[in-house]
C-alpha cells in the first residue's frame, strides 16, 4: 500500500477542504477592544468628566478621556495577546494521524488528512476523518460520542457492515488500516458539528477568588470616595469638582483589572512552559501545579531514555551475551511476533524500523540489514494476533509457516512462565519441571537486578484454536531477551530537585520489581527493597491499609492502569496534590484523577492526551519538574503584582481619605491620580507579571493547595507598605506647606512621593523573602524598563510646560527633589535593612 502523493494531496485539500469542523467563532479585535470599556465605574467616569468638562475646564475633562483611552488601549494588547497566544496553543494541541503516504508511515496534523489517505489506527488513537476499514485485527472501537453507547463496538473489513470508523471515536484494541471517505464539516461528526475540545480555558480556582475579593473591595472603595466626596463639599469646596474626584479615586482605586491580569499572568506562564517543552492544555493546571506534592511517572520513555538495546540472552540454561544471537526459535519468536513498522527503502536498519522501542529493539538483536530481515519474515503469513496490553503484559501471533500453523507469543517473564507447561532446552522439548522453573526465575533475578528489562518468548505448534483463551496456554518456554534501558541523564538532578522542592517523586512502572528497584536506585528514587512494592502485592491491602501505608514506598512495580488508579486516589485521599504521567489508553483514568494529569507527547495516545492537562512534548520527565517551578514562578508572580497593585491603590485612597480627615486640601486632583494609577502604575505592575523568580524556588515546600492568595503575611504587608505609602505622601504635602509653598508645589510634591514610592516599591515586590540589597533589578529588564518610562513620564509632567499646564504641576528643585527622596526613600530602605540584617543574624 503506497497511499497518496504530496501532488495529489495537495489536489485534494483544494477539492475537499481542510480536515477540520467549523471552529468557535474567533474573537475579534473590535470586541476585546469595545470590552475594555465595559465596566460601570468607567462609564460614570466618563459622564463625570463630559459634565463637568462642559462646566468648567475643557482641556482637564479632554485629558481624562485621553488617559481613559490610553488605558483601554493598554488594556487591549495584553489581552489580545493573551487570545492569540491561547489561541496558538490550540493550534499545538490539535490531534495529529498516521498515515501511509507515497509508500511511508509519516505523522501527519490531522487538518491535512483527505479522502484517499491511509490511516494507521492502533489502540488509543483517535479516529481522525471518517473512514472504510481496509485490514484489521481485533479492532474495537468505542463510539460513545456518536451513539451514546458505551460498549465497545468490533469492526471488520470483511463485512461491509461493520467496515466504517467515524471521526472521534477511539480505538479501544487492536489495529487497522482505513481509507478515509469523508472529512472536515462532511463526516458524521460534522453533521453534529460540536468541536471536541481541544484547550480547556476554564476559569480558575485562584480568577474566581479575586472576582469575590474585587467585588468586596469595590463596596469599600465606594464608602471611602463617597466620604471623601462627601466631606469636601462639607466643608465648602467645589461639588463638581469634589465629585469628580470621587469618581476619579474609586475609578483609581477599585482593581478592576486584578483578576483579569490572572488570565494573563497564566498565559504568559503557558508560553514560557512550552518553551520547556511542556504543553498546557488546561490553563488552571498552571496554578495547580505550583501545589504539586507528588509526581508519579512511568519508568519508561520518562525516566529511562527509551533507546533499548538488547544485552542478554537466556536459553538452554544459561545467559548468554548479545552475540549468542543465533537461536533459531528466539529468533522467530521475537521477530515474528513483533508489532514493528517496516519500511525497507533504506538501506540502515535502523531508519527502516518504526515503532515501540521493545520491538525494535528485538528485531535489531538478529538483524542488522534490511535485506535479511525482509528474507526471514516473508517465509510466513500472519493469520492471528492477540495485542499487547499492561495488564496482561504479552502478546501473541500466529502465523503461518510453509503451510503449518505455530503460535508464538512474548511478554513479561513471570506472566509467560505461568502458561508453559514445556521448555526446550538444547533442543529437546522437556516438561517445565520445579527445577526448571527456578533456574529460570533465577536468570530473570540476575537479569533484572542488572537493571534489564526482561521479555520472555514462548511458542506452540499444535491444536491452534483462533481463540484468545485457548491460545496462550500450554505453551514451550524458549528463552529471555534482556533489554538495557539506560535512565535518563538529566532525570536524576530533576529527581534531587524535586526531593528539595519537598515533592515525593514516586515511579510507577509495568516492569518486573528488581528492574524497577535497579532503575529507581540509580535515579536516587529509592534506596532499598522494602520502598518497592508489586501491583500483587498492592491487591493484598484493603483501601485502609494502603492509605496508611502508602508513604513507605516509592517505587510502584508491575503494575497496570488499574493500581495507577488507585495508588492516585489514596495520595489524594491523604490531601496530598498529584501529578501522574501516563501513555497507554488505558492510563486514561488516572491521568483524568490527578490533579494534574500528564500525558506524553511523543509515545502518548490520543485518549490520554484528551485526558491530561498538560502534554510532555519530549517525554522527559524533567520537563514535569521545571513546569512544576514555572507554576510555582507563575504563582508568586501573581502575589508579587497584586501585592502591588494592592498597596498602590490604598496609598492612594489613603492619601485622599487622611487629607479629608485631617481637613487639609485635596492633595491630589483627579487628573494627578488617574495619572499615577494608569500611567505609572500599569506597566510595572505587568513587568512584574513576567519576573524570573527567587532563585531558591525550587529549594521551597510547596504551598497548599486550598491556601488564601493572602497567605503567608501578604495581607498585612500590603496593608502596611500601603498605609506607609499613604501617609509619606500626606507628609510631602504637609512639608511642602510647612515651607510655604504654593498649593500646586505642595501638590506636585505629594504627586512626585506617590509615584516614587511605587516605583521604590514595585522592586521591593519582586520578592517576598529577600531585601532590595539582596536582589538584582537587572534580572528584570522588562520592569527596569517599565520604572524608567513611568520616571520619564513624572520629570515630563514636572518639567514640560504643555504637561504642568495640564497636570497643573510646577517645576521642582533639588531641595524638593531630596524632600520627595526622603518620604519616598526612608521606609523602604529601613525595611530592606531590616530584612538584610535578619538574613546575616540567621547565617
Ligand atoms: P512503564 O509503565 O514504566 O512505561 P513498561 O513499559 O515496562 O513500564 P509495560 O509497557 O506495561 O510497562 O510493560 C510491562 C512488561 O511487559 C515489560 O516489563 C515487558 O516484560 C513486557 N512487555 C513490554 N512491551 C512488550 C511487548 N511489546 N511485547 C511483549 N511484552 C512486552
Amino acid at each position: 500500500m503506497r497511499g497518496l502523493t504530496k501532488d495529489e494531496v495537495e489536489k485534494k485539500i483544494k477539492q475537499f477542504g481542510l480536515n477540520v469542523l467549523q471552529s468557535k467563532e474567533k474573537i475579534s479585535a473590535l470586541k476585546i477592544f469595545l470590552s475594555q470599556f465595559n465596566d460601570f465605574i468607567i462609564w460614570v467616569l466618563i459622564g463625570a468628566t463630559i459634565i463637568s468638562g462642559i462646566m468648567g475646564d475643557l482641556a482637564d475633562a479632554i485629558t481624562i478621556l485621553i488617559i481613559v483611552f490610553m488605558n483601554a488601549i493598554l488594556g487591549f494588547v495584553q489581552e489580545f495577546k493573551t487570545e492569540k497566544s491561547l489561541e496558538a496553543l490550540k493550534e499545538m494541541a490539535a490531534p495529529t494521524a498516521k498515515v501511509i503516504r507515497n509508500g511511508k508511515v509519516e505523522i501527519v496534523n490531522s487538518m491535512y488528512l483527505v479522502p484517499g489517505d491511509l490511516l494507521i489506527l492502533e489502540s488509543g488513537d483517535k479516529v481522525q476523518a471518517d473512514a472504510i476499514l481496509l485490514e484489521d485485527n481485533s479492532f474495537m472501537v468505542d463510539e460513545s460520542l456518536l451513539t451514546g453507547e458505551s460498549v465497545g463496538v468490533y469492526k471488520d473489513s470483511k463485512e461491509n457492515k461493520s467496515n466504517a470508523v467515524y471521526m472521534g471515536t477511539t480505538v479501544l484494541t487492536g489495529k487497522g488500516i482505513a481509507k478515509v471517505l469523508l472529512t472536515g464539516m462532511n463526516t458524521e461528526m460534522g453533521k453534529i458539528a460540536h468541536m471536541l475540545n481541544s484547550i480547556d480555558t476554564e476559569k480558575s480556582v485562584l480568577r474566581e477568588k479575586l472576582d469575590a475579593l474585587g467585588k468586596i473591595l469595590v463596596v469599600m472603595c465606594l464608602v471611602i470616595c463617597t466620604i471623601v466626596t462627601v466631606l469636601g463639599i462639607v466643608r465648602g469646596q467645589d461639588p463638581y469638582t469634589m465629585f469628580l474626584s470621587g469618581v476619579t479615586l474609586a475609578v483609581a482605586a477599585i482593581p478592576e483589572g486584578l483578576a483579569a491580569i490572572v488570565t494573563v499572568a497564566l498565559a504568559l506562564g503557558v508560553s514560557r512552559m512550552l518553551d520547556r517543552q511542556a504543553l498546557v492544555r488546561k490553563l488552571p493546571a498552571v496554578e495547580t501545579l505550583g501545589c504539586t506534592s507528588i509526581i508519579c511517572t512511568d519508568k519508561t520513555g520518562t525516566l529511562t531514555e527509551n533507546k533499548m538495546v538488547v544485552k542478554k540472552f537466556y536459553f538452554d540454561g544459561n545467559i548468554y551475551d548479545e552475540s549468542k544471537n543465533q537461536n533459531e526459535i528466539l529468533k522467530k519468536i521475537f521477530v515474528y511476533c513483533n508489532n514493528c513498522d517496516y519500511n525497507f527503502q533504506g538501506l540502515n536498519i535502523d531508519k527502516c524500523l518504526f515503532g515501540d522501542p521493545t520491538e525494535t529493539a528485538l528485531i535489531k538483536a538478529f538483524f542488522k540489514s534490511p535485506k535479511e530481515l525482509q528474507k526471514f519474515i516473508s517465509k510466513v503469513r500472519r493469520e492471528f494476533e492477540i495485542p499487547f496490553n499492561s495488564t496482561k503484559k504479552m502478546m501473541s501471533i500466529v502465523v503461518n509457516e510453509d503451510g503449518k500453523e505455530t503460535c508464538y507469543v512474548k511478554g513479561a517473564p513471570e506472566m509467560l512462565l505461568n502458561k508453559c507447561t514445556h521448555i526446550l532446552i538444547n533442543g529437546n522439548i522437556e516438561p517445565f519441571t520445579y527445577t526448571y522453573k527456578k533456574s529460570v526465575e533465577k536468570a530473570i533475578d540476575d537479569m533484572s537486578y542488572d537493571a534489564l528489562r526482561c521479555i520472555a518468548g514462548a511458542y506452540k505448534i499444535e491444536n491452534i484454536i483462533k481463540k484468545e483463551n485457548d491460545l496462550e496456554c500450554n505453551l514451550i518456554f524458549a528463552g529471555i531477551a534482556g533489554i538495557i534501558d539506560p535512565p535518563r541523564k538529566e532525570a536524576k538532578d530533576s529527581v534531587i530537585e524535586c526531593k528539595m522542592a519537598g515533592i515525593k517523586p514516586i515511579m510507577i512502572t509495568g516492569d518486573h520489581k528488581n528492574t524497577a528497584y535497579a532503575i529507581g536506585k540509580q535515579l536516587e528514587i529509592c534506596n532499598s527493597l522494602e520502598q518497592v512494592i508489586t501491583g500483587e502485592e498492592l491487591d493484598r491491602f484493603s483501601d485502609k491499609q494502603l492509605k496508611d501505608n502508602i508513604d513507605s514506598y516509592r517505587v510502584f512495580a508491575r503494575v497496570n492502569p488499574k493500581h495507577k488508579l488507585r495508588i492516585v486516589k489514596t495520595f489524594k485521599s491523604k490531601g496530598k496534590i498529584v501529578a501522574m504521567s501516563g501513555d497507554g489508553v488505558n492510563d486514561a483514568p488516572a491521568v483524568k484523577e490527578a490533579d494534574i494529569g500528564v500525558a506524553m507527547g511523543i509515545s502518548g495516545t490520543d485518549v490520554t492526551k484528551e485526558a491530561a492537562s498538560m502534554i510532555l512534548l519530549d517525554d522527559n520527565y524533567s520537563t514535569i519538574v521545571a513546569a512544576v517551578e514555572e507554576g510555582r514562578k507563575i504563582y508568586d508572580n501573581i502575589r508579587k503584582f497584586i501585592r502591588y497593585l494592592l498597596s498602590c491603590n490604598l496609598g492612594e485612597v489613603l492619601t485622599m481619605f487622611l487629607a479629608s480627615l485631617f481637613y487639609l486640601e485635596t492633595p491630589l486632583l483627579p487628573i494627578q491620580i488617574l495619572f499615577v494609577n494608569l500611567v505609572t502604575d500599569g506597566l510595572p505592575a505587568i513587568a512584574l507579571g513576567v519576573d524570573p523568580g527567587d532563585k531558591d524556588i525550587m529549594m521551597q515546600k510547596p504551598r497548599e493547595k486550598n491556601e488564601s492568595i493572602f497567605a503567608r503575611g501578604l495581607k498585612e504587608k500590603i496593608i502596611l507598605r500601603g498605609s506607609l505609602i499613604g501617609i509619606c505622601t500626606v507628609m510631602a504635602f504637609i512639608a511642602g506647606k510647612y515651607y510655604g509653598m504654593s498649593l500646586e508645589a505642595c501638590r506636585t510634591l505629594a504627586l512626585g512621593t506617590l509615584i516614587m514610592s511605587q516605583l521604590i516599591h514595585v522592586f521591593e515586590c519582586r520578592s517576598e523573602r529577600y531585601s532590595l540589597f539582596e536582589i538584582n533589578p537587572f534580572t528584570n529588564m522588562y520592569l527596569i524598563g517599565a520604572v524608567g518610562l513611568s520616571l520619564l513620564s513624572l520629570i515630563a509632567i514636572v518639567y514640560m510646560p504643555i504637561f504642568q499646564k495640564i497636570f497643573k504641576t510646577v517645576s521642582l528643585d533639588l531641595g524638593q527633589w531630596l524632600i520627595i527622596l526622603f518620604f519616598s526613600g526612608t521606609i523602604a530602605f529601613i525595611n530592606s535593612l531590616y530584612i538584610f540584617l535578619s538574613h546575616k543574624n540567621k547565617k
